[in-house]
Parts: structure tokens; sequence; C-alpha cells
């Protein structure tokens, strides 16, 4: 191989495995960290980022990519290198790039602070103070503004901070997508709500928490999520990390009272642990082993959280398995009660426990109030009567007090502005990939009905995961689905699906 590039891959190694050494710390945290470490924690991450950042900058990386024919004008280099290491230099040069228009104070600061405030915004929440948690909250707009401005986004300095989750996605494009899908969902809420509940009682019944572990380990492992190269855990905020090309690790938490949450946790952190296990050896420890998108990233986790996760097909296999391990709490459930209970739309306050339909609302309002934050027309002390109006009209619901509105996420408290937009972009994605599926695999149902997951992870292996950051999110739209992104696809999806479930 050519020396430039041997030495080029070499530094992205180190800083690969400084990167997954800080996600260590991060994921510890999140799961197994006492309360009182916290100071000393945001310490050792700000140095571990500032050593990173270093690396990530240094001046050889530079004269190498330039060596290699890397510019702006041509982030893939010299056009006679093979392929991947051309994808290779094109995804380098976008880091690269990025990461020097950041001064390091920033980059240090911006860590230790998500640190503590992560901490302060737990106590936050259990107290449901918010006047806690608004000192650290304005701290890290503050801090999320002049990154995006570092970036190159002064005049707007969200579409920065888009663009570090969903390149080429800035607030134009989302504000039409957005605006085009939140007519269609209230559309279709309208039609929902005219026609009568359906019955879900029998999910707030108890269901110890080892029965319902044991069977989500189980679906997650039949879908195909590898055990032996990742573990799950518990934790506030359910999230998947990658620590290692053979360390992919999942969380939920579970509450004894409300089943289907840690469930559909399980099976949404085990669709992300997919696609992260799923990557080309040939890709294994650099920087194009990883989602090519946020966006990309949640299409796979809703894909089998609620495509296939909530699906007739899925439940005829599992519910008489379910039924045996919880023969009492479901003794008086059919099949098809249990299906329409767990697609039951209601709108509520919380979105990590709304439904396929009110989600997308939950998604609108975050991104609203974001844009407003970061662009400075809303400000940290108005932002909890920002969130309750916005509640008011998207969703008809009353916030009865902050722990659950404005204090549910976690996101603001860890720095991840621009960050929710992914998530209904992932529900976008999922149902376009999902179109194509169903053309390309006749037997799609019966295999799910049967406890077969193998063609559909293969299909998406095949079509999406192995590539890595190989491809942009939009070259995989079009490769996978012959088109651009559109909202239709998800909106037929759902029009389909709650047709038959409500009768309308
Ligand atoms: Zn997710």
């Amino acid at each position: 191989m050519n020396q430039h590039l041997k030495r080029l891959h070499d530094l992205d190694g180190e800083c690969r495995l400084l990167a997954h050494t800080a996600d260590i710390l991060n994921w510890d945290q999140e799961t197994y960290m006492p309360e009182k470490a916290v100071e000393e924690r945001s310490e050792q991450l700000a140095l571990l980022q500032g050593l990173l950042h270093d690396r990530q900058t240094s001046a050889e990386i530079g004269d190498l990519l330039s060596a290699l024919g890397s510019t702006q004008g041509t982030p893939a280099g010299d056009p006679g290198l093979p392929p991947v290491e051309r994808d290779f230099l094109r995804a380098l040069w976008r880091d690269y790039s990025k990461n020097t228009k950041l001064p390091r104070d920033l980059v240090t600061e911006f860590a230790r602070e998500t640190v503590v405030s992560q901490s302060v915004w737990q106590e936050a929440r259990k107290r449901s103070d918010f006047a806690l948690f608004k000192p650290h909250l304005a701290r890290i707009v503050e801090l999320s503004r002049q990154v995006g401005a570092a970036y190159g986004f002064a005049d707007r300095p969200y579409d920065g901070l888009l663009d570090d989750y969903e390149p080429g996605n800035g607030q134009e494009k989302l504000d039409a997508v957005f605006g085009a899908l939140r007519t269609d969902l209230v559309v279709l809420l309208g039609k929902i709500s005219s026609r009568p509940r359906v019955r879900d009682d029998f999910l707030s019944r108890p269901f110890p928490i080892a029965g319902q572990d044991a069977f989500a380990r189980r679906v997650a492992a039949d879908i195909g999520y590898d055990f032996g190269r990742g573990r799950l855990d518990l934790t506030a905020h359910p999230f998947t990390t990658t620590l290692g090309s053979d360390d992919v690790r999942i969380t939920t938490r579970y509450d004894e009272r409300a089943m289907a949450g840690g469930l559909f946790s399980v099976i949404h952190e085990a669709g992300h642990g997919l696609y992260e296990q799923g990557f080309d050896p040939e890709i294994r420890g650099s920087l194009l082993a990883d989602g090519t998108s946020m966006g990309i990233h949640e299409s796979q986790s809703r894909f089998w959280e609620n495509v296939i996760g909530r699906s007739l097909p899925f439940w005829s296999h599992y519910f008489p398995i379910l039924k045996d391990a919880f023969p009492s709490q479901l003794a008086d459930v059919g099949l098809e009660e249990f299906y329409r209970a767990i697609n039951a739309v209601t709108p509520s306050l919380i979105r990590t426990e709304s439904d396929e339909v009110t989600y997308g609302l939950h998604i609108i309002l975050r991104y609203r109030l974001e844009k407003e934050l970061i662009g400075g027309t809303l400000s940290v002390e108005d932002a909890p009567a920002a969130w309750n109006a916005a509640m008011r009209e998207l969703l008809g619901v009353e916030v009865p007090d902050d722990a659950s509105g404005i204090l549910q996420d976690v996101h603001w408290a860890g720095g991840l502005f621009g960050y929710f937009p992914s998530y209904a972009l992932g529900n976008l994605y999922g149902a376009q990939f999902y179109a194509t599926m169903r053309r390309d695999l006749p037997a799609l149902d019966s295999d799910v009905a049967s406890g077969r997951f193998s063609p559909s992870l293969g299909w998406l292996r095949d079509r999406i995961h192995r590539f890595g950051r190989r491809c942009e999110p939009g070259e995989i739209c079009e490769r996978v689905t012959g088109g651009p992104l559109e909202a239709r696809f998800f909106v037929d999806y759902l029009n389909a699906k709650y047709r038959d479930i409500y009768g309308f």
C-alpha cells in the first residue's frame, strides 16, 4: 500500500482507539458509575477528548491528505486509488475539516460541561426542578452555538449542528419535510380519535422484571443481535454504544407495570446494534466502520422496533411464547387484542412511550424548540412554557410538571442539539426501505411469522449495514429505493396499518 495511505490508516486507527476508550467511560457513566464520581469523570473525559482532538487535527493528517490529493474540491483524493480508499479519504477529509474548525478549549469545555449537566439533569428530573438545570442548559446552548458558528454557520448555527447528524439536511429541508409530515399526521390522528379506543389495560399489569428481561434477550438474539460481541445493561435512558469492533453494547430500562416499554427499547437498541455489528470486515477499525448518519441509524432501530416488532406476523410467532412466560397476566388476552394494544394511539406526554403516529409530533416539537433556542429567538428561561404551549398545540396534551415536560429527555443535557430530527428521519427512511424490501422479499410476512429474521437482516446487511460510512445517507436512499427521501412512504405505511387496527 501507498506509504502515505498506510500512515493515515495508522493515525486514524489510533483515533478510533482513543474514541472508543472515551466511549467506555461514557457507557460506564450511564450504567454503573457511582453518583459521586461525576466530577473526576468529567475531567477524565475532558482530557481524553482533548487528546483525541489533538490527534484528529494534527498537521500530519492534513499533510498526508493533501499528498494524496484529498482537498475541498476533490475530497476522495487521487482517482487512481481503490474505491474503498477513496471513500476513506472522503470521510476523513470531512471529519478533519470539521474538527480543525473547532478550538481545542471549546472541545474540552464541551466534554466537561456535558458530563456535569447530565448528572444535574438526572437530579432535576427526579425533583421536577427546571431551575436546577437551567444554568447548565443555558451554558450548553451557548457552547452549541459556538460549535455551529465555528463550523462556518455563524448566521444559522443550528444548521452547523444538524450537519453533524444528517449531512445535507439543514433547516430549510427539514422545515419542508416536517411541515408536510405534520399535516398528514394530524389528519390521521383525527381519523383515529373518532374511533373507539382499543383495550390495553393488561399492559400495565405487573410483569416480573426477570421474566421481561429473559424474553427481551431471546427476541434480541433471535433477530440476530450477537451477544458474543455485545451485552445488555440497565440505564436511565436507553442507548447503544460501540466500544470496539467486537463490542457493541445495548442498554434498556424495565418497569414492572410497563412491560411494552422495556421490550421495545431492547428491540430498538438491538436494531442499532445490528447495524454496528454488520460492517464489512474490510473497513474494520477505521472511521468508515460507523453509521453513515443518525437518520440511517434510527431507520434501523425503528424498523426492528416498529415495522417488524409491532407487526401482526411478529406477534403471531411470539405471542404464544410470551403467554407461556406470563400465563396469569395474559390469560384473558388474545393475539389480535395484544397486537392492537401495543399499537394503541394515544396523544401522551412522554416521547419514548409514544405510538408511531404521535411520535413524529413529539419530534417536530423538539425541532421547533431547538431551532429557536440555538437561533436565539427563545430564551432558556421561557423554554418550559414554550414546551407546554407546543404540547397543547400539537398533541392537545396538558403538561402537569417539567419532569414529564421539558426535563424528560437527556439529549440537551448531553449536548446533542440537532439530534432529535434524526428520529423522525429514521421513520421516513425505514418506511421507504421497507417498501422496497417487501417487493424484494415476497415471503417476508410468512418468514417473520415463523420467527425467521435472517432474510430481512440479510437484505439490510447487503444493502445498508456493510457499507458503514462508505455511502452518504442520500446515496444509500437512492441506491436502495431508487429515489430521494420522501415522507409519503411512511404516511402510506401508517395509514394502511392503522386503518386495519381502528377500522376507519
Ligand atoms: Zn435510537
